[in-house]
């Protein structure tokens, strides 16, 4: 159980940049009721939330769910790991292309590259996939929210080849401060999960360290990745608040500036909330 100090709100408001409502962790933590889930974030400080799709449905649901809810956005998109294995591509990009028009829609994501858990001969479909959603996200003048599990060369390389968006964010940036000086130059976000609380994250708090102030985002990913001292319990927008304290600490600056920090530029890529 949390010590109850854990849960004390921050110092101002910020916004969940990228979760996943719809995704239950395990048998046993079924996804609360989102109403739920909302209040339990705002009563800690967070008060808006991003719902990133992974396929056509979860997609939907997320333009459904914020069309329902004030505090909730959408993004759209086939992960990378469902691309490579959608027997209907094509048509699958087409329905993210209508749902992307949708005004609760605010990005596209999350695409990108996943050279993890998708063997070489997939590797192809992933490309098509993240090229069409790249231009989908020009199409629309949205930002693209990018997956990039070990494939930082090739998801730049796909960014500056084929012309990236104005908007581009690195969810669960997992580059280092070299990658974190490129992301800089290009002008690209780069969202810090709760991995940055990992003992093993040293590299990732380097980044974070050169990360410009403008630049930087939260998210939790929830409900994966929780962070420290939450570790082992599915993870929830609430979390989001020892990810916050974490970057307030590696960077050295206050909570309170940190939080109207993340507001402001999760506002710039998402809003107008
Ligand atoms: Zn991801
Ligand atoms: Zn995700």
């Amino acid at each position: 159980m949390s010590a109850p100090r854990e849960l004390v709100p921050l110092a101002a408001p910020v916004v969940d940049t990228h979760c996943h409502l719809d995704i239950a962790f395990g048998e046993e933590h079924v996804v609360a009721p989102v109403a739920q889930a909302l209040a339990d974030a705002r009563a800690v400080g967070v008060t808006k939330i991003i719902q990133v799709g992974c396929d056509v449905a979860s997609s939907e649901w997320a333009a459904k769910t914020a069309a329902e809810f004030p505090d909730v956005w959408a993004t759209v998109a086939l992960h990378p790991n469902a691309a490579a294995h959608d027997p209907n591509l094509e048509a699958s990009l087409a329905r993210i292309a209508q749902l992307a028009e949708l005004p609760q829609v605010r990005g596209i994501g999350e695409t990108g590259l996943d050279y993890y858990r998708t063997e070489e001969a997939l590797a192809t479909a992933q490309h098509t996939s993240f090229r069409a959603h790249i231009d989908i996200a020009r199409a629309n003048n949205k930002p693209v929210i990018i997956h990039d599990r070990d494939a930082h060369e090739d998801v730049i390389k796909t960014l500056l080849e084929h012309g990236a968006p104005d908007k581009v964010v690195f969810h669960c940036f997992s580059g280092d401060a070299e990658m974190a000086k490129i992301c800089a130059e290009n002008g690209w976000f780069m969202s810090f999960s709760g991995v940055v609380t990992f003992k093993n994250a040293e590299n990732l708090r380097a980044a974070l360290r050169v990360a410009p102030d403008e630049l930087i985002l939260t998210e939790t990913d929830s409900p994966f990745l929780t962070p420290a001292p939450m570790r082992g319990n599915p993870n929830s927008s609430v979390n989001l608040i020892h990810t916050v304290r974490a970057i307030s600490q590696v960077r050295d600056a206050p909570e309170e500036e940190i939080c109207n920090l993340l507001y402001a530029n999760a506002a710039r890529v998402f809003g107008p909330f």
